[in-house]
């Protein structure tokens, strides 16, 4: 069965609305998807297509390792393990009980199976499902958003890295198919105690991560775990420790001015409160401190740094602007570059003073030197040394590996934990990358494989029957050989009509017109390339010429 669009839910429309995010403008104004609040997203029909398409690969590629598919409810009980739910939405039932709706189904799945996986003969099993994703955090633009999880048990590590294998390879399969050659970063644990978590992004211009890339040797990381080589120290010679009078002097911009010394000459101090209480950390004047990594070199997920000047002055005794780690009484953490400064300016922890002069484990005791500077596009490769780039991308999958929490009895009868390896794709991203990388300025260029709608059948006089029995019987037969078609059958102008036939992407357009048809021909064009061609006005002449057109494609 072929579609017509005058019966078709496919608002397009002629601008694109100044949405936030870009790639999201080409699916709005496609009618793929309408924005219903800050974050919530629906999809018409088309793209619902087009995620149908998507997991109907996915679950091929799946399946083809052995995996098993699962229902898993999206209203998850609480009571999961710390962690088990980052960022999810909390809420409560009439009875006052609480439920989750996370980004992860894993424990669920954990505990769906854990009463029924218990021996070494149950092990390995992969099980995946495909369910939505929930996440109450900022930079991402879908807050709900349609996923793919897979979750493999395993007994030993030997065979959870050849599951992990496995499915990086399925993943990479699925992905292909979808158009899409994504790069493996190095990401952050979502969930503490989880390890070897490899995100699969697709790099470009647009997308909310990003990702630090050495175009030399290869190496690419997120950009709040890349690492840089550590930056020459500044020139100078150690002096002796000196407190200035620096009044109304609170940045690294005031001081460069008030004292003439150079930004990384400059000491910056950071208060946070942790687990264990309210601790300092170091970055030098010119570099930004990434918390991320001194999250993760703490072994603290959860701290967070003073912003209350009150809180700021009951740590250190001064406000903001004067802090510094000489005499401050909580435990401190330094970026390496601090070390090397010979002499620095630091806060004296005094309102109007500061130090110069200072000098890391001279005068303040350091508890450890740790790589904590955010990277810049430019800092040298911490592998190769070439300069890194940092780009946007779109993160598509994420791979992590971890204890699943329940246990097994091996060939001899002794309990082991059974590891877990955790993999998601997350379908709106997909289908924004498709997007971002298959489009041009006339609009979205599907790929083959996953396109909702194969052919476009524009007829330009629906109102003469003629055109329209042929557009209608060509249409027919086309569908009939297993191709998705689009009947534009809209009382609209040509122009209008081949305007929203790029837009929409359809792979081939087929023009049914009055002057083509009086010759016995009907005219087609390949959305990819612009190729044209023409076939004999004939329904099997016009499939057997479109199949060709479609099977040359090159991405
Ligand atoms: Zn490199």
């Amino acid at each position: 069965m072929f579609v017509r669009w005058s019966k078709y839910l496919l608002p397009t429309r002629k601008d694109a609305p100044a949405e936030a995010h870009p790639p999201l403008r080409l699916m709005l104004q496609a009618g793929l998807i309408r924005r219903l609040g800050p974050g919530i997203y629906g999809f018409l029909p088309l793209a619902s297509r087009a995620l149908e398409r998507i997991e109907g690969i996915v679950g091929e590629e799946v399946e083809a390792i052995g995996a098993l598919r699962i229902g898993l409810p999206h209203l998850q009980p609480t009571g999961g393990p710390p962690g088990s739910t980052p960022g999810g939405f909390r809420l409560t039932d009439a009875k006052g009980r609480e439920f989750v709706l996370g980004p992860s189904g894993a424990w669920v799945a954990v505990s769906l199976v854990a009463g029924d996986i218990n021996s070494w003969r149950d092990l390995p099993v992969v099980l995946y499902r495909f369910g939505h994703g929930y996440r109450d955090a900022a930079g991402h633009w879908a807050r709900e958003f349609p996923l793919h999880e897979a979750f493999s048990f395993c007994a030993d590590q030997e065979s959870l890295e050849e599951t992990y294998r496995h499915m990086a390879r399925a993943y990479s399969r699925v992905l292909a198919r979808c158009g899409l050659a994504p790069k493996a970063v190095k990401v952050p644990d979502e969930a503490p105690g989880e390890e070897s978590s490899l995100a699969l992004v697709v790099l470009g211009d647009k997308g909310e991560e990003e990702i630090a890339v050495c175009a030399s040797c290869g190496y690419a990381a997120d950009r709040r775990l890349a690492r840089a080589k550590p930056p020459a120290p500044p020139p100078g010679e150690e002096r002796a420790l000196e407190l200035v009078e620096t009044p109304g002097v609170r940045t690294v911009e005031g001081l460069v001015g008030f004292l003439g010394v150079s930004p990384d000459q400059v000491v910056k101090t950071f208060l946070y409160v942790g687990k264990k209480g309210a601790l300092a950390a170091l970055v030098r004047g010119d570099h930004e401190l990434e918390e991320e990594k001194l999250r993760r070199a703490i072994g603290d997920h959860d701290m967070r740094r003073v912003d209350h000047p009150d809180e700021a002055r009951e740590i250190a005794g001064a406000p903001f602007g004067y802090l510094g780690p000489i005499g401050l009484s909580v435990p401190i953490w330094a970026d390496e570059a601090v070390r090397d400064i010979p002499a620095a300016v630091v806060g004296a922890n005094r309102e109007g003073y500061h130090y110069v002069g200072a000098k890391a484990d001279r005068d303040f005791k350091v508890e450890g030197y740790l790589d904590l500077r955010r990277v810049r596009e430019g800092d040298l490769c911490g592998q190769c040394g070439a300069p890194l780039r940092i780009k946007n991308g779109i993160k598509v999958a994420e791979l992590y590996t971890g204890a699943a929490g329940t246990t097994f009895s091996d060939r001899d009868g002794r309990t082991k934990p059974v590891l877990l390896g955790r993999y998601t794709l997350e379908l709106h991203r997909i289908l924004e990358a498709v997007v971002e990388r298959h489009h041009d300025d006339a609009g979205i260029i599907w790929p083959v494989e996953i396109a909702p709608l194969h052919v476009a059948v524009v007829v330009l006089r629906p109102d003469v029957l003629e055109q329209m029995e042929f557009a209608e019987r060509t249409a027919s037969a086309l569908a009939n050989s297993s191709l998705e078609v689009l009947l534009d059958d809209r009382d609209r102008s040509p122009g209008e009509k081949f305007h929203d036939a790029k837009l929409i992407g359809a792979p081939v357009m087929l023009v049914v017109g009055p002057r083509a048809l009086k010759r016995g021909e009907v005219e087609a064009e390949r959305r990819w390339d612009g190729a044209r061609a023409s076939f004999p006005a004939e329904p099997a002449a016009v499939v057997e010429g479109v199949r060709e057109l479609l099977r040359a494609e090159c991405s």
